[in-house]
């Protein structure tokens, strides 16, 4: 993809220097099938932001805000039901990539952060993500 340097973001420690995930050098396991993990993979192309060994945050293709960035765990892990309790540390994680996001793009009007599970909240990709959405204000409850 030209303009974007998947390098500079490579092999980056962790999203946030306080964050003591213990994800370094796993292998992450993969889903063929995925489009996330086709993205985790570089296999499509995206525009990441950010990129450590346990995550990934890149722009949605369809944006619903201003900012609308999409925190994906590396390990292919379809639902929220199929995290286990090993995985605690990678889906504490994301919330530290959020975090360290929205500080470095001074998302100090508010943002939000939110998980679609299953058919009925909408989720249409099967590989648990956090979107992060900002630059605008947002409607409670959500539709
Ligand atoms: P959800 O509906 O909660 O499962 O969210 C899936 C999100 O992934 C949607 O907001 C889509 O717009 C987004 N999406 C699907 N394919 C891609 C892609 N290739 N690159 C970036 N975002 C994508």
């Amino acid at each position: 993809m030209a303009g974007w340097e998947y390098s500079k973001f490579q092999n980056v420690p962790c999203a946030a220097e306080d964050c003591r995930h213990q994800g370094k050098g796993e292998t992450m396991n993969r889903d063929a099938n995925c489009i996330f993990c086709k993205i985790i993979d570089k296999k499509i192309p995206s525009k990441i932001v950010h990129e450590d060994d346990v995550a990934i945050a890149f722009e949605d293709v369809n944006p619903q805000a201003p900012v609308h960035l999409l925190i994906v765990p590396k390990k292919h892990m379809p639902e929220i039901h199929s995290i286990t309790v090993a995985d605690r540390e990678i889906i504490g994680h994301l919330f530290f990539v959020a975090r360290s996001i929205a500080a470095q793009k001074k998302l100090d009007h508010g943002y939000r952060m939110v998980i679609n599970n299953g058919r009925d909240a909408g989720q249409t990709v099967f590989h648990v993500h956090l979107h992060l959405l900002s630059g605008r204000a947002f409607h409670w409850p959500p539709g």
